[in-house]
């Protein structure tokens, strides 16, 4: 198969869209978790017809194809299960933007900052916002539905995708959606935004974008505990109020970051950041009501940052919680689950209480406006006992999040990492109808297969 998939590869694209020598093939084998693929070629295709012409060769050799943003995703969504031609997007590059009617149409490969700051030129700007915008791809947000602080107010990606154009597995080029205030028919663009490359591969969407808001404070409040400052949050919505964002770090985590980048108050357990944006009187009356929940549930400091300058600080200090865990030790793990909002104490709780068990350190960061909580754990990964220990306590968190009415993943996506715990959110019966639709998308089973759906008991 190897060299005729090649050379068929190569025919259709042309020699320089397609990769093949061993290191090449080993750098388009992981993602930013753990897990590892063999990948057969990685090809770059430059527009949707392209992308169809690579689902066709495959087929035509009866081998699956991944679709690779640019691989920050953690839960191995973009690495190859079984031998695969790894299809990156990042040449589907366009951005069109309408300004007049708030939108844009956008190439899946574009990066998300590239967006944003392209939407800034015409005082316009792209919501959602994961804290790896400035690597991850706008299709690769779709695919699994990513979200950031902004989601909080505004929603997560899904909330921002009006329209999809894909290609099928049969290399048909589709359009899913559009720019009209309401798309008639099946709703196949919210099937594929999340589906993550399973259904379909994304060649183009249309996003909704909004305006910058004219004023715009950060509230930074240090607290003794996680709990504390899950409680504030707890005031804050009970007091009517949706602020732009509300995030929250735990003490330990905000010390790792302030040695990393600086910028972050340390000393206390926890940290929580809280943006209010709109006109200036709402802003000025939503700071009040959070300062006070942060004063009444035994905040130990309250900073306000209303200089741009001071803002930003205090956001590429959280944007870099990831990394500052990350490097420093050849283990990470970072999981990722959702519960509602109002059970946020509860599982900030049974985190810490999971952990000690384990004798393990959590270093959480929280979205605490929607809910999802993201601990991280480091380990030595030549000690498989340690190694074991992280796996244990992550599947307990999971059963905890789903106990409290939660999800067993908040924003990172099932991929394979997290596909044999699917069983315990959903009935045979639920999977097996999630089975029917992939199958009507993906007959053959060439779509990124061995993700999201454990295997089919029989
Ligand atoms: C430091 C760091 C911070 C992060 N912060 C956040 C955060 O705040 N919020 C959040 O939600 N996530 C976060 N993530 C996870 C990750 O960045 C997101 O899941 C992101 O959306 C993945 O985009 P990507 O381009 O890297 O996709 P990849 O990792 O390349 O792919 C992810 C999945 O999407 C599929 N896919 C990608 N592009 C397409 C396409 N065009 N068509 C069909 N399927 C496709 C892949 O097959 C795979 O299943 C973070 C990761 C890191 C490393």
């Amino acid at each position: 198969v190897g060299s005729r998939l090649i050379a068929d590869l190569q025919g259709a694209l042309g020699t320089n869209r397609v990769r093949s020598r061993p290191l090449e093939l080993h750098l388009f084998g992981g993602d930013a978790g753990t897990e590892r693929g063999e990948v057969l070629a990685a090809v770059f295709p430059k527009d949707g017809r392209q992308v169809a012409e690579v689902v066709g060769v495959a087929a035509s050799h009866g081998v699956p194809v991944v679709t690779r943003g640019t691989a920050t995703g953690v839960a191995g969504g973009a690495v190859p299960a079984e031998p695969a031609v790894v299809l990156v997007t990042t040449h589907l590059d366009g951005i069109e933007i309408d300004a007049g009617s708030r939108m844009a149409w956008v190439g899946a490969g574009v990066l998300n900052l590239d967006l944003t700051r392209k939407a800034a030129e015409n005082g316009l700007y792209f919501v959602p916002d994961p804290s790896s915008r400035a690597a991850s791809t706008v299709g690769g947000n779709v695919a699994t539905d990513a979200s950031g602080p902004h989601g909080l107010a505004e929603g997560g990606t899904a909330s921002h995708v009006l329209a999809v154009e894909f290609v099928t597995a049969s290399g048909e080029i589709l359009t899913a959606g559009g720019a009209a205030p309401d798309a008639t028919g099946l709703d196949v663009r919210g099937l594929l935004v999340g589906s993550e490359g399973t259904l379909g591969i994304v060649t183009r969407v249309l996003v909704r974008l909004v305006e910058e808001p004219p004023a715009v404070i950060t509230v930074a409040a240090v607290f003794e505990s996680l709990e504390q400052a899950a409680a504030a949050v707890a005031s804050v919505i009970a007091a009517g109020v949706v602020p732009a964002v509300l995030e929250m770090m735990s003490g330990n985590l905000v010390r790792l970051i302030d040695r990393f980048v600086g910028g972050l108050r340390t000393g206390a357990g926890a940290l929580l950041l809280a943006e209010a944006a709109g006109r200036p009187a709402q802003v000025a009356a939503q700071v009040d009501v959070i300062g006070e929940a942060a004063w009444q549930n035994g905040a130990a400091g309250v900073d306000r940052a209303v200089e741009e300058g001071d803002r930003e600080r205090l956001w590429t200090a959280r944007r870099s919680s990831f990394p500052s865990v990350a490097q420093m030790g050849a283990g990470f793990r970072d999981h990722d689950v959702v519960v509602p909002r109002r059970r946020l104490v509860e599982m900030v709780a049974e985190i810490g209480r999971i952990a000690e068990e384990h004798r393990l350190e959590a270093y959480t960061s929280i979205h605490a406006g929607d809910g999802n909580l993201h601990p991280k754990f480091v380990f030595d990964p030549e000690d498989t006992a340690a190694e074991a220990a992280v796996e244990a306590a992550s599947t307990e968190i999971a059963v905890a999040a789903l106990r409290l009415g939660g999800s067993v993943s908040g924003e990172h996506g099932i991929g394979m990492d997290k596909r044999d715990l699917m069983p315990l959110q959903f009935s045979a019966a639920d999977l097996e109808a999630l089975r029917r639709i992939k199958d009507a998308f993906d007959p053959n089973g060439l779509l990124n297969p061995g993700k999201v759906l454990p295997e089919a008991q029989t």
